[in-house]
């Protein structure tokens, strides 16, 4: 068992309330992607504390079932990573402010460029400090978020190759809407990127690395994966939309547990929880748990969401506090101290994080990242 929080270890083994990370499901998510794309490199999309996995954990794990490299959001992941030990090339995929650019070179994490005036200020902050600055380009081939115009695309790739302190190392774009049933903007997309890439056979020149597929992409686009997948959610066993294809099979990497902390009966009539939005329609019994919106367990969920206790489905009854929540399980028993699972699975009975999703109108993405870092992650593996 290994925990990985911000708090002192023994005090959070004694938290009943925890995030199970299955690596076998993970390594299991890792080897259908890598059946699938054959010989091209995997960046694993660690961002957002792995989406709620534990950054440092998850990235090494992933290295270990065989992505090749890491793509994190911002700056300071990939320093948390440098600083845990981590040596595998890592992408800060988001935007840049020039006054980072020296701790970039200085931590040996590759450099997103979006435009020509950013290319200047690498160059000029790499040449001052002596070094080469890796760099991927970015292309905005119809997300709208950063990158240079597609049309535009060939500005960028000259200034590149022609500064002295740049080594060019991929170029890559992002879709919209990869996960959707509808395929015509993500094929719009992938042919504007390629058609912008030519520019380097007509120069004669070999191609960087190309990188466009994310989830969505791998699933159901295979002429995307060009010479690197950036996967995200797929490795967490989700998939990342309600009508994508199931073309490789994905099995859920995280559970959310509790236990029972309190028990009560609930007198018909009487009323429970901020605000009074439950009332008890007959005598029943309710547990209190020690978990809230405060640790990513939504507020939006007071009065929709089930749990599993004893493998049986139970609703949550009344408002969801910062750090408790009530449930009624009717005649139902419950111990103080017996397990519920929030997110998971107990005997033949699960709750997905794509009915949390529904139930808070949003996407599995926010329910993952939502859970706070106070809730420690325990990592189970059978090798
Ligand atoms: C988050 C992200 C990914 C991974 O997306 P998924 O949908 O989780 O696979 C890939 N590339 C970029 C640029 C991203 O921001």
């Amino acid at each position: 068992m290994h925990m990985d929080s911000v708090f002192d270890d023994s005090a959070i083994a004694l938290r009943p309330t925890i995030i199970e990370v299955d690596l076998d499901a993970m390594r299991a998510n890792v080897r259908g992607i890598r059946d699938h794309v054959g010989d091209a490199r995997i960046m694993g999309t660690v961002k957002a504390n792995a989406y709620g996995h534990g950054l440092i954990r998850t990235a090494r794990e992933l290295l270990h079932f065989g992505v090749d490299e890491l793509g994190v959001a911002f700056l300071e992941e990939g320093i948390a990573l440098r600083r845990a030990g981590i040596t595998a090339p890592v992408l800060v995929l988001g935007g840049i402010i020039g006054n980072q650019i020296s701790h970039f070179l200085e931590y040996d994490l590759q450099i997103t460029a979006s435009s020509v005036y950013k290319l200047h200020q690498i160059d000029e902050t790499a040449a001052a400090m002596g070094r080469k600055a890796a760099v991927h380009l970015k292309i905005d081939t119809g997300m709208g978020r950063i990158g240079i115009r597609h049309e535009n695309a060939s500005q960028l790739f000259a200034v590149a190759l022609e500064a002295q302190h740049i080594e060019l190392r991929g170029v890559y774009s992002h879709f919209a809407s990869s996960h959707d049933a509808d395929h015509s903007f993500t094929r719009l997309q992938l042919q504007r990127f390629n058609d912008a890439l030519e520019f380097f056979p007509t120069e004669g020149l070999p191609f960087p690395i190309r990188h466009i597929a994310n989830s969505g992409a791998i699933l159901q686009h295979p002429d995307s994966v060009l010479d690197m997948v950036r996967p995200g959610i797929m490795m967490y066993g989700v998939y990342p939309g309600p009508d994508v294809q199931h073309s490789i099979p994905l099995q859920p990497v995280l559970s959310m547990k509790t236990r029972v902390v309190y028990f009560k009966v609930v007198r018909e009539g009487q009323s429970i929880g901020y605000d009074h939005t439950w009332t008890a329609d007959a005598d029943t019994r309710v547990v209190t748990l020690p978990v809230g919106y405060g640790d990513g367990y939504a507020r939006r969920l007071s009065d929709r969401a089930d749990v599993l206790i004893g493998g049986t489905r139970y609703p949550v009854a009344g408002r969801i506090s910062m750090d408790q929540c009530m449930v009624n399980i009717g005649s139902g028993s419950a111990y103080n101290g017996d397990e519920v699972t929030l997110i998971g699975r107990q005997g033949e009975e699960v709750i997905t994080v794509e009915e949390l999703a529904d139930l808070c109108d949003t996407i599995p993405y926010e329910i993952l990242t939502m859970i706070n870092t106070r809730v420690p992650r325990k990592y189970l593996s059978t090798r």
